[in-house]
């Protein structure tokens, strides 16, 4: 069974029409497809739906889901982002939406001075600003904040599934910055897991950096996957995609990992809920 949880369109930074990724889907051969465009945000940005195009989102969405019920699984989700004290996936008007599920995912790091968010996956400029300007050149300060983000998002708000959870790495090609096998980073990235797996959240495998060539290994990497098995934490396979013909990017080697580390099933949604099935 191949699902993608994890899937943007022309809507927000990806691309495509809705039912591109649709036939994409079925052409390789998988069975549930859900839309997780970027939740707006309260502040003007380049990459998420603004609330003009959120109700053409939601529509659009819904009205595929009808049109190939027989073919494909279709759910309606968003990937909601997590500003403290503002917006997060159970805030009121995300609930009120009544979505199929959400993914939660930290993409921002504040900058205290002046209030602005940073994105850590966007143009360099912001993750060099946040690493110069905040964090004052120093990389596991950033890193910790990073993971801190992720913990304050999973105690304060209910999903389904947290979004690439070391993003923070995006930038990190050929340890550019650090090397994840330092102490330090295990440590930061072990506080995660474990408030993980306390919770009711699957974690995704997400192709997407490898798609866009970002990365050679998706997230998270392999000894927090090792981990995460250990901690018997729940995984569903996405490829964040971005262009319909890369719906199932790297899925055949991912799942020969995923596989090799001792995970025998994935997370799918069915009929509203989430159900390990076999691999
Ligand atoms: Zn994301
Ligand atoms: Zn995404």
């Amino acid at each position: 069974m191949k699902t993608n949880y994890h899937n943007h369109c022309y809507l927000d930074d990806g691309n495509g029409e809705l039912f591109e990724h649709a036939d994409s889907a079925i052409k390789n051969g998988l069975t549930g497809l859900g839309f997780s465009c970027h939740a707006p945000l309260p502040f003007i940005n380049e990459w998420t739906l603004t609330t003009k195009t959120l109700p053409t989102y939601l529509e659009g969405v819904k009205k595929l889901k009808s049109e190939y019920k027989e073919r494909l699984d279709i759910a309606l989700g968003l990937e909601v982002d997590y500003i403290p004290g503002k917006m997060g996936p159970s805030s009121q008007w995300i609930k009120d939406l009544k979505l199929d599920y959400v993914i939660g995912s930290v993409h921002m790091l504040e900058d205290p001075a002046t209030g602005t968010y940073y994105d850590v996956d966007g143009p360099d400029e912001g993750f060099l600003h946040l690493l110069k300007n905040v964090y004052k050149n120093d990389i596991k300060k950033m890193v910790a904040a990073y993971f801190h983000a992720e913990i304050s998002l999973m105690e304060e708000h209910e999903f389904d599934i947290l979004g690439h959870c070391d993003l923070i790495k995006k930038k990190n090609k050929d340890n550019k910055f650090f090397d994840q096998n330092e102490a330090w980073y295990r440590k930061e990235a072990l506080g995660m897991l474990e408030v993980l797996a306390g919770k009711d959240i699957i974690m995704e495998i997400n192709t997407g950096a490898i798609a866009r060539g970002y990365q050679t290994e998706f997230y998270p990497n392999l000894w927090m996957l090792k981990e995460a098995f250990r901690m018997n934490i729940p995984i569903t396979l996405n490829s964040d995609c971005h262009q319909p013909e890369k719906i199932s990017e790297s899925y055949t080697e991912s799942m020969t990992i995923i596989k090799d580390i001792g995970y025998r099933e994935l997370q799918i949604l069915i009929d509203g809920k989430w159900l390990g099935k076999g691999i």
